[in-house]
C-alpha cells in the first residue's frame, strides 16, 4: 500500500486522504476533509482543509475552509475588541 509521503522530521505531516466534493454546506462530517478546488469572487483555492473553530468570547461555531475559518476568528476577534474598548470607554466616562 502506498502512503504517500512521509515526513520523518520532529513535525509529523498527517497526509489525509480524504476529500469532498461540497464547496458549501459543510458540517461536523467534514471536517479534516479537504477541498481540492473552490472557486470564489477572489480567487480559486486548491487543497484547502476544512477545520472547525469557534469563538473563545461569544462561543459562536464555524465549520468551513481554513481560509474562511481565519477569517471568522479574525472577525470575532476585531468585533469583540471593539466591544471591550466602548465598555471601557463607559466605565471611563470617555464616550465621544
Ligand atoms: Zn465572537
Amino acid at each position: 500500500m502506498d502512503y504517500g509521503m512521509v515526513n520523518n522530521m520532529e513535525e509529523e505531516i498527517i497526509i489525509d486522504e480524504d476529500i469532498t466534493e461540497k464547496t458549501s454546506d459543510w458540517n461536523e462530517g467534514d471536517v479534516g476533509k479537504r477541498i481540492m478546488k473552490r472557486v470564489t469572487a477572489n480567487g480559486t483555492y486548491y487543497n484547502e482543509l476544512i477545520v472547525q473553530v469557534f469563538c473563545q468570547f461569544c462561543g459562536a461555531e464555524f465549520i468551513g475552509p481554513s481560509r474562511e475559518a481565519g477569517g471568522f476568528l479574525g472577525g470575532h476577534e476585531c468585533l469583540h475588541a471593539w466591544e471591550v474598548s466602548q465598555a471601557l470607554g463607559r466605565e471611563d466616562g470617555l464616550v465621544e
